[in-house]
């Protein structure tokens, strides 16, 4: 079974992730805050983190950057409401596989571009 790591502070998005993905059989472990991620992402070694930038205590930009770091294996997709193209040039340059603006995407594709991924 593969291994997602959702990293999200908003409960509504959490809750809707989490289903759709364990519905197509991932393994959903879930951080709400940027410290938390990265114990997760140590102690789990997820095969994909689906992560947000605006977080408590650390902000997407730096959990990319420690996970790219210690971890290139570990894909990494971002979804973000961020969407101005340096945001998105940023996320790409810093080592996302992938940059998603929430709004342009449903669940169901989203988890499409994860299983493309992994
Ligand atoms: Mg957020």
């Amino acid at each position: 079974m593969k291994k997602i790591l959702l990293v999200e502070d908003d409960p509504f998005l959490i809750d809707i992730y989490t289903t759709k993905l364990r519905e197509e059989n991932f393994k959903v472990d879930v951080a709400d805050n940027g410290d938390r991620a990265l114990e997760l992402v140590e102690k789990e070694k997820p095969d994909l983190v689906l992560l947000d930038i605006v977080l408590p205590n650390k902000d997407g930009w730096e959990i990319l950057k420690e996970i790219k770091a210690k971890n290139k294996e570990i894909k990494v997709i971002i979804l973000s409401n961020l969407g101005q193209k340096e945001e998105v040039e940023k996320g790409l340059k810093l080592g996302a596989e992938k940059y998603l603006i929430k709004s342009n995407f449903t669940p169901s594709e989203v988890v499409e571009e994860i299983k493309n991924l992994i």
